[in-house]
């Protein structure tokens, strides 16, 4: 603020009496402190002396109103909320909210669940004596209006309701560890909001009831509090990365929206849709100063109400507008975020009839009061931005959460004088959500009873479940139409084809039998709009304008998880008799009783848990498919032996596996499958991706020894420990050769520890630990890894790790590529399997889907070391130039013609055949027994899209997806797909628990193997 503004001010205050300066409209409440609150001025100076600007802060936030009896954040900071060197764990956030409940009637505190690691997650509600008092009556109002078919639909008993109910606004913060300043602006909005009595913050707690839940991911909280420790107590050296925040993942704690896999997300999942809430906004770091992202920028996703798009902008530019009349600097809403895929925690209202809303503001990742260096456009003004950022500022985690008090105040208080708006809204989007298969439809996705893969249904129903839906059982067999399908075909080839064939008929719409206890997931049900957003299809298109998708393209559960799903349009599906499902559990157990049991083939995840769970048990794969007890078994089918009917029938119920007495053994040759011992490598430079691997095997129940690729090197011989070594995906910077191999330059700095200290007591957590994170896998590492492969060892690597391998030559034959023009944003894409004998595709259908993100590309080859492009299509080897039309030969004059010998043709999956010339001397040629297996491949360019966004998928169009490369007595199994991701791709699971259950009989039904 420059002088001569600051006189101008002075003179209106003088003058203006009452006059506020903020531009108020008529009836308007000034956001001002009450003069006759006494304010506590210890606490005031020290909020004045750690702002570092004048203009970074508002009169909301410029003081602190004084109480007798409410202790203010200091008794458990020792100072005030923001101050520098200050980072409570949670559980002192925790001490403090526990501390205002027993100050105050104003507060009370919920427990809401526990993490992975057992640290308590909680909420926080902040309102009136009256409403604290009221909860429970309110929360059954604010019940019907969620749910409208409670009230028949009837807008006027809806209007009652809206006119008595009490909003609930549900604030979430620290879900990213490194963003580190939401609990102390949290801990303090929390005592504003109980204790000051200025007209502002009144009409909020009177009118609106405040839920906080102050730190989402506890455990990584926890651990970044120990670095800032460790930090404060080093000065002077750099101090480690937080390489965990959860037990599991790190960033992608805010992508699980969709599957709900993690604690953090049932957790307020459950609080947000069992508070009956109308807000979920969530607290994120990164952008100066104040960037509210949910109004963002196109596509939107396309399965919210628009109701909501307008609320998102009602609210979001209000904010903008109030702090911009504060004169802080920095604050805006559009911007290059958009609100395509569901998987953002705060989206979980957006998917509920709620509305979601999400702050990026500016954090130092710790308590420093830094000096911070924008780049150009991060200050650059822009009409969405009109006061922006300073390139260079001193920022103190005081003027950060300056701003998200700031931003959170104005929002709970435009909130709170438009509740019945807000409210009236939440109601109209349960009611259109629940008319949806009248409205745009579907009316119902059905699952069927006959599905061959009963325990993914299982498991994909179970996640609807956690998303709050209804699910339906048919009690009888039904009938319903299907809509004939469109033809993709131009209007005008339609047309001349319709002319061709005379009285060609358009094809009509068809029906569709399902049988009894077929899953019916009705779309008349208040939650529908999360379910179609999982069930159906997306389409991102190449020439939409965002050409920087932030996040996934697409995610179509039935897909991902391998499970028949069909969006029904036809509305008498309603009308089928069916009965409320309240637990989903694939039918599991023994069938008769013998000394051989079958287990059908059909990939589900369960078999190997299975596997590992009967430990004695004998257990055979059939390589070929075979009858017995009047059934048909899938090649890969399980023979078990030696097992007690008993166990064997607990453990299948269990698990949902259908078990086969046999009368006697199928006559079809068999190998044994093992529960591998399996080695799992994670680098100390990201745990993000490959943590979603550990989740998935952890939920399963298969065992791993957990190991960094610094310890990897120090096993001297890994054969003597393991079968099989996982190397998921490291993912972003980390998964380059040269920083897996070589890790971060040890040759400056200090080192790095990642280890419980009693200055970092919850480092570890339950995962590894070491004294300096640096240093890599190094050459040793390689070395030891390629022996492990050449002496019988089973590796197996997905996207960057695969890549990593083939750069440093553990398998020859196959080369990885980047896709030149390719885009493929987190999309899912249609699979084929090539080698249905290989015991990795066991279980596997002829045609699949699976997720991918930009490859990489494979190409093989039946030379050694062979250089060389990607491989294309033979539809773009054109003829030379010469004389005659497209197909003539050529003629060369004054000589004979002679015929050239024509190309030995190969798909673009296979490996080339080997030319007469590089077989002269071929000591570089591979012999077929020992190149690689393609599993899977891509399909087709014209099917490869199956949801999201597919630009110049040519190039990676019919290439392997999954090879099998032997490589001296072992093998390397490579994965250009990341099969297991997120919780979403359960179908792509048993790709990898093949390899390891088969690890010593990868060839099996190899054709090629006697050559
Ligand atoms: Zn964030």
């Amino acid at each position: 603020m420059n002088r001569v503004f600051r006189s101008k001010l002075a003179l209106l205050v003088i003058l203006g009496g009452t006059f506020a300066p903020y531009g108020l409209a008529d009836g308007e409440t000034a956001p001002a402190r009450d003069p006759k609150q006494p304010v506590d001025a210890a606490y005031t100076e020290k909020i004045h002396k750690y702002t570092t600007q004048p203009y970074f802060t508002s009169p909301l936030v410029d003081y602190l109103p004084a109480s007798k009896t409410v202790p203010t954040p200091q008794v458990v900071l020792g100072d005030v909320s923001g101050a520098p060197g200050i980072l409570p764990y949670a559980e002192d956030v925790y001490k403090y909210m526990r501390l205002l409940e027993k100050a105050t009637p104003r507060v009370k505190v919920f427990s809401i669940g526990k993490t992975e690691e057992g640290r308590e997650m909680i909420a926080v509600a902040v309102s009136s004596e009256e409403n604290i008092k009221n909860l429970e009556e309110n929360r059954a109002r604010l019940a019907r209006l969620a749910d409208p078919r409670t009230i028949k639909l009837d807008d006027a008993e809806a209007d009652k309701l809206v006119a008595q109910a009490v909003p609930i606004y549900y604030i979430t913060g620290t879900i990213h560890s490194p963003e580190t300043g939401a609990p102390t602006a949290l801990m303090e909005l929390a005592y504003r909001l109980a204790v000051d009595e200025s007209p502002y913050i009144k009409e909020i707690r009177d009118g609106t009831i405040t839920l906080i839940t102050p730190v989402v991911e506890v455990d990584g909280r926890d651990r970044m509090v120990d670095i800032y420790k460790w930090h404060l107590a080093h000065p002077k050296e750099f101090f480690p990365w937080l390489v965990y925040w959860g037990k599991y993942v790190a960033h992608d704690n805010n992508r699980d929206a969709m599957g709900v896999t993690l604690k953090l997300t049932e957790n307020v999942l459950k609080t947000y849709v069992g508070w009956k809430a109308q807000v979920l906004h969530d607290l994120h770091e990164s952008v100066p100063y104040l960037y509210d992202n949910t109004i963002g920028d196109e596509p939107y996703n396309a399965w919210i109400d628009p109701i909501l798009a307008d609320e998102w902008q009602i609210i979001g530019w209000n904010n903008v507008s109030a702090m911009t009349k504060f004169g802080m600097p920095g604050v805006f809403a559009h911007g290059d975020f958009d609100t395509w895929s569901p998987g953002y925690l705060m989206f979980m209202a957006a998917m509920h009839n709620g509305i979601s809303r999400l702050y990026e503001t500016f954090g130092n990742g710790g308590a420093d009061t830094e000096e911070r260096t924008l780049q150009p456009e991060e200050y650059a003004r822009t009409w969405y931005r009109q006061n922006p950022p300073l390139p260079k500022v001193l920022w103190s985690q005081r003027d950060n959460n300056n701003y998200e008090e700031t931003g959170l105040l104005t929002s709970l208080h435009f909130f709170n004088e438009n509740k019945r708006m807000f409210l009236k809204n939440f109601y109209l989007k349960a009611k259109r959500s629940t008319l949806k298969p009248t409205a745009e439809g579907p009316a119902a996705y059905v699952l069927p009873a006959d599905e061959p893969r009963p325990g993914l249904q299982a498991e994909l129903l179970q996640v609807l479940q956690k998303q709050a839906v209804e699910i339906s059982r048919a009690k009888s067999a039904f009938t319903v139409m299907v809509p004939a399908k469109k033809s993709k075909e131009s209007s005008a080839k339609r047309k001349e084809k319709d002319q061709k064939a005379e009285k060609a008929e358009p094809p009509g719409p068809t029906t569709r039998e399902f049988p009894a206890g077929s899953y019916i997931i009705r779309m008349d049900q208040p939650y529908s709009r999360i379910a179609d957003a999982l069930l159906d299809h997306q389409y991102w298109s190449p020439d939409d304008p965002q050409k920087t998708p932030y996040d996934d393209t697409g995610w179509t559960f039935g897909e991902l998880f391998h499970v028949q799903v069909t969006r029904v349009t036809d509305t008498k599906v309603l009308d089928v008799p069916m009965d409320r499902v309240s637990e989903v559990r694939a039918p599991g157990g023994v069938k008769g009783d013998s000394a051989v049991f079958a287990i059908n083939n059909n990939a589900e995840p369960a078999l190997a848990t299975l596997r590992y769970k009967l430990k004695d048990a004998a257990i055979d794969a059939a390589e070929e498919p075979f009858e017995g007890a009047g059934r048909k078994f899938n090649r890969g089918s399980f023979l078990i032996r030696n097992v007690s009917r008993a166990d064997l029938d607990r453990t299948a119920s269990e698990l949902g596996v259908q078990v086969t007495a046999l009368s006697i053994a199928p006559s079809v040759k068999t190998h044994p499958v093992r529960a591998a011992r399996i080695a799992f490598i994670h680098t100390w430079l990201s745990t993000q991706t490959e943590g979603w691997w550990r989740l998935a095997l952890d939920k399963l129940g298969i065992l791993y020894d957990y190991m960094s690729t610094q310890a990897v090197a120090k096993i001297p011989d890994l054969n003597a420990k393991y079968d099989v070594i996982l190397f998921p995906p490291v993912g972003g910077w980390g998964g380059s050769v040269n920083a897996i191999v070589n890790g971060v330059p040890t040759a400056w700095g200090n080192p790095l520890p990642w280890k419980n200290t009693p200055e970092t007591p919850n480092l570890v957590g339950k995962n590894d630990s070491t004294n300096d994170l640096r240093p890599g896998l190094g050459w040793d590492g390689v070395a030891r890894l390629q022996e492990f492969v050449h002496k019988g060892g089973v590796l197996l690597t997905a996207t960057d790790t695969s890549s990593l391998a083939l750069s440093l030559g553990f398998a020859d034959g196959i080369r990885a590529q980047n896709g030149n023009k390719m885009k493929i944003v987190g999309s899912v894409v249609g699979t084929r399997l090539v080698d249905d004998s290989s015991p990795i595709a066991y279980g596997y259908d002829e045609k699949g889907a699976a997720y991918c993100d930009n490859g990489p590309i494979f190409s093989l080859s039946s030379i050694a070391g062979l250089r060389g492009r990607r491989r294309i299509g033979p539809e773009m080897h054109a003829r030379p130039t010469g004389r005659g039309s497209a197909d003539d030969p050529d003629f060369t004059v004054g000589r004979t013609g002679v015929e050239a010998p024509e190309e030995p043709k190969s798909e673009i999956w296979e490996s080339p055949p080997v030319m007469d010339e590089q077989k002269r001397n071929g000591f570089r040629v591979i012999p077929p027994a020992i190149r690689p297996r393609v599993v899977f491949r891509y399909a087709d360019s014209k099917d490869l899209l199956i949801s999201g966004l597919v630009e110049g998928g040519d190039e990676i169009a019919q290439h392997p997806a999954v090879v099998d490369a032997p490589s001296g007595k072992g093998h390397v199994v490579l994965f250009s797909i990341n099969p297991v991701y997120r919780g979403e791709t359960w179908g792509t699971y048993s790709m990898v628990l093949n390899t390891i259950l088969n690890f010593d009989n990868l060839n099996a039904g190899r054709k090629d193997a006697t050559q």
